[in-house]
């Protein structure tokens, strides 16, 4: 088995290219209570549904681009 350290002497693991206009939007829902509310990787955070079916469409609308 090999016992490598990670994350040292590594150079270079994630460049994040430049100007990328297209960003990876990644949604989830996560539960808050009662409610349910999508987030994206982007930052983005839909508003609290009470059902998690309402909060994915709204990650999906997201995803699309349906919503800024
Ligand atoms: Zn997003």
């Amino acid at each position: 088995m090999g016992n490598r350290l990670p994350g040292i002497g590594t150079v270079g693991r994630v460049a994040q290219p430049e100007g990328t206009s297209a960003q990876e939007h990644r949604t989830t829902t996560a539960e808050q209570g009662r409610f349910c509310v999508a987030r994206c990787t982007c930052g983005w955070r839909g508003p609290a549904r009470r059902a998690r079916s309402l909060a994915r469409r709204d990650a999906e609308t997201h995803e699309t681009g349906g919503a800024p």
